[in-house]
């Protein structure tokens, strides 16, 4: 087959009813799944209007602060003693993470569809902070759902959410947490979809978020190959990002898919231990379900319902994950694989130290896969790892849950 007939991976659309291979679609009552129609029409529309593109690039320079460099870890390869680390620095985005590149594309799309207001749901905060910060941009009103639990935990999120003009909902129903936000956050949705945009927060939810998310995110994937090629004349040997939804981590490899000789792998979270509950390692132990409108695989009991899940990064505790991954897994283009929650707190001191960046919980998953595999490889290999924010949110509970002492102990290897 010639290039040009072979299906690119880089751009892969979905079928006409939003899936990748037999996962995603929408699987929705059918009012809501007119509203989702009418948000693919004008996605549609949108992505091909230069005016919105110009507007859209630059945000992304002069805001966000695009393009975020390329940083060669040389510290930290040394003192692994084998392939050599480079950084996407994602982190160093305005608000601290990748999540911006999405929400600016979600924003302006709800502008244009002449919307009022985003409304979204989140775990941690980090979403609500990045929608937050982009609808105050464009001066939408804002309505983030948020778990009791988890605005209890959560209060410097909360604090910089009503900073920056959006209402925080507190949802007091069933556990508390991020799934019954969603579940309020849909039904305040269906409520006034006519003036109001869901923003969904990662490549997950019925179609046309994972393709939109995705092709929002993918600015990553193609900065970051441009970027290593003229600063390497060589494409990395291997690409590694985490996986919650899966947002960062198919930006980043979606600059890399149709290169068949780079290797691409997912890090999902391995928690605290491989039982239903102390992980969401979806991929690994999940099976193919409904969650959130689409089709996925998903941690799930015998009902079919998802099953609770854990991780030490919130943002990675998702029961489901994008369409695409899964299809990318089934074709085995990428691999996905595991760290635990030790191996990321590990990851997240030796960065620090070594190389004074303190990476995002979430992001250490994929530096711990890194860690894990480069002593073994030679000094000419190159990984690329997509570091999707920053880590001044964790500080306090890292340092609760494993103390300097014991890691300036136990990692010899770096003193
Ligand atoms: C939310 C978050 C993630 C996980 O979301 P994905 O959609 O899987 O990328 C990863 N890293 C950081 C820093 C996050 O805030």
């Amino acid at each position: 087959m010639s290039q040009q007939n072979k299906m690119s991976l880089n751009t892969q659309q979905p079928d006409d009813k939003g899936y990748f291979g037999e996962y995603g679609g929408a699987v929705l009552p059918p009012d809501l799944a007119k509203i989702m129609n009418e948000i693919t029409d004008s996605y549609n529309e949108i992505k091909k209007d230069d005016a919105f593109i110009k507007e859209l690039t630059m945000l992304q320079q002069t805001y966000t602060g695009r393009p975020s460099p390329i940083y060669h870890a040389k510290r930290l390869s040394s003192a692994l003693g084998g392939a050599q680390i480079y950084l996407k620095r994602e982190d160093l985005n305005h608000t601290g993470a990748h999540k911006i590149n999405h929400c600016l594309g979600e924003v302006l799309l709800a502008k244009k569809m002449g919307k009022k207001k985003v409304i979204a749901e989140t775990g941690a905060g980090q979403h609500g902070v990045a929608l937050a910060t982009a609808a105050a941009l464009v001066g939408l009103e804002c309505d983030i759902y948020m778990g009791e639990v988890d605005v209890a935990k959560q209060a410097p999120n909360v604090r910089r959410m009503q900073v920056l003009g959006a209402k925080v909902v507190s949802v007091t129903r069933g556990t508390k947490t991020l799934k019954d936000a969603v579940d309020a956050a849909f039904e305040a949705y269906l409520e006034d979809p006519v003036t109001t945009l869901y923003a969904i927060g990662s490549v997950v939810g019925p179609h046309p978020f994972p393709m939109m998310v995705r092709d929002f995110q993918s600015v990553v994937g193609r900065e970051a190959r441009e970027q290593f090629l003229a600063a390497n004349g060589t494409l990395p040997d291997k690409v590694i990002a985490c996986v919650g939804g899966g947002s960062n981590a198919i930006g980043i490899f979606s600059g890399f898919l149709d290169d068949e000789d780079v290797q691409i792998i997912g890090v999902e979270p391995g928690g605290r231990s491989s039982a239903p509950g102390d992980h969401a390692a979806t991929m690994t132990y999940g099976k193919k379900g409904t969650i959130h409108g689409f089709e996925c695989y998903l941690l799930q009991d015998e009902k079919g319902d998802p099953l609770p899940v854990y991780s030490i990064a919130s943002g990675l505790d998702y029961p489901g994950v994008g369409p695409q991954h899964c299809y990318l897994h089934d074709i085995k283009r990428v691999e996905y694989v595991k760290a635990t929650d030790r191996e990321a707190l590990v990851a997240f001191y030796d960065l620090s130290r070594l190389e004074g960046i303190i990476p995002a919980l979430e992001s250490s998953h994929a530096l711990a896969h890194a860690i894990r595999i480069a002593p073994a490889l030679n000094p000419e290999q190159k990984l690329l790892i997509n570091l999707s924010g920053r880590g001044d949110k964790d500080m306090d509970y890292v340092l609760e849950h494993y103390p300097l002492e014991e890691y300036e102990q136990q990692r010899l290897l770096f003193q």
